[in-house]
């Protein structure tokens, strides 16, 4: 089992498959003029794997989630996930934007993946057009019915709440999650690439937005989850109830109990979201050489060494280059 030098473990894997994406949402990607890695920098299926394995068995990673960029964008990516689900881990998870997911949810449940978490930060279509400016709202709302029918869950969803766009709406969002059960998160903005320029205009705190709640639901504080990043309350509109997290990285950064690790697309290793750089996995496995394992081992070492104790959680390197 992999300890930092902060004794914190490093047993959830986060896979960032592509830099591509089928939206634009404003706070990760700019309209135009995107330069993506060319496809021969990405990690094949093939190497993924064999880096998952490895990390499965010798470092102890338990969990593994997709994302990206947009992971259903990636080639291959049912069978990607059926050579996953083989390795001995507790969870396979995705993180997605749905907009291909109602044509993928059936075949990655039969390939072996357990649950989705998608992002969905609006209900109004004019809003998803400002907010996400290309793709449609409708996509999104089919894929998550889909996740439901394929039995991808607990489904998630994700809502990057932002003022003036979307923060008048979360209570709708709510109402939206209570009514097919599924649990609704708030992400507090992050300045990170895109979003540096406007994140004091539009950065709204997740306790202002858990007390815009409360006003109209009856709301129950759970006792935070070492490990977790979302702080958990029960909520109840009538007679629904259910859950609604709050994953608030800067007023409470979550940095002294993070247990993840991240694998780009091009095989850069990272052990928090706001190192700028890593240990590029992808030389070490396309070397050829007879210690690879050996090397791999080390690099995943230097990896976890560069997480820092707290972060200022900022960096200018895009999230859809991090794998958010
Ligand atoms: N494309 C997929 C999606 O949107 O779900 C997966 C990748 S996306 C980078 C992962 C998550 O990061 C999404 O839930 C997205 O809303 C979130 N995200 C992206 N940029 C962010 C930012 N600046 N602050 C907070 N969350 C952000
Ligand atoms: Fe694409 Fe996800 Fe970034 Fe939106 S948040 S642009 S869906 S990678």
């Amino acid at each position: 089992m992999l300890v930092d030098k902060h004794g914190r473990l490093a047993d959830r894997l986060r896979i960032g498959l592509t830099d591509r994406c089928d939206l634009r949402c404003t706070y990760c990607m700019p309209l135009h003029g995107n330069v993506f890695a060319p496809k021969s920098d990405l990690l094949s299926n093939d190497e993924i794997v064999r880096v998952a394995d490895f990390l499965v068995k010798r470092t102890g990673v338990s969990r593994i989630r997709l994302t990206g960029g947009e992971p259903l964008l990636h080639p291959g990516i049912e069978d990607l996930v059926r050579d996953l689900a083989t390795l001995d881990i507790e969870d396979l998870a995705l993180t997605t934007n749905a907009q291909l997911l109602a044509d993928h949810a059936e075949g990655l449940a039969r390939a072996g993946l357990r649950r989705v978490n998608i992002s969905l930060d609006t209900l109004r279509p004019e809003r998803f057009d400002a907010m996400a400016r290309v793709g449609r709202l409708e996509r999104t709302l089919e894929g998550i019915e889909a996740a439901v029918e394929a039995g991808l869950g607990p489904v998630k969803l994700n809502c990057v709440v932002m003022r003036g766009d979307n923060d008048d709406e979360v209570g709708d969002l709510v109402r939206y999650a209570l009514d097919r059960d599924l649990e609704l998160r708030f992400l507090e903005l992050m300045s990170i690439g895109e979003a540096a320029a406007f994140h004091s205009e539009k950065y709204v705190t997740s306790e202002e937005t858990r007390e815009r709640l409360a006003r109209e639901f009856a709301m129950e504080d759970r006792p935070f989850e070492a490990g977790e990043t979302a702080h958990v309350f029960g909520i109840r509109n009538g007679t629904r109830a259910g859950s609604v997290g709050f994953i608030s990285p800067v007023s409470k950064p979550f940095c002294t109990s993070c247990r993840r690790l991240r694998l780009s697309g091009t095989g850069v290793l990272r052990g928090c979201l706001m190192n700028a750089a890593g240990p590029d996995v992808r030389a070490i496995i396309r070397s050829g050489d007879a210690d690879w394992e050996d090397q791999l081992a080390r690099t995943v070492l230097t990896a976890i060494n560069q997480k820092p104790w707290l972060s200022k959680m900022e960096t200018q390197v895009a999230m859809h280059r991090l794998g958010g």
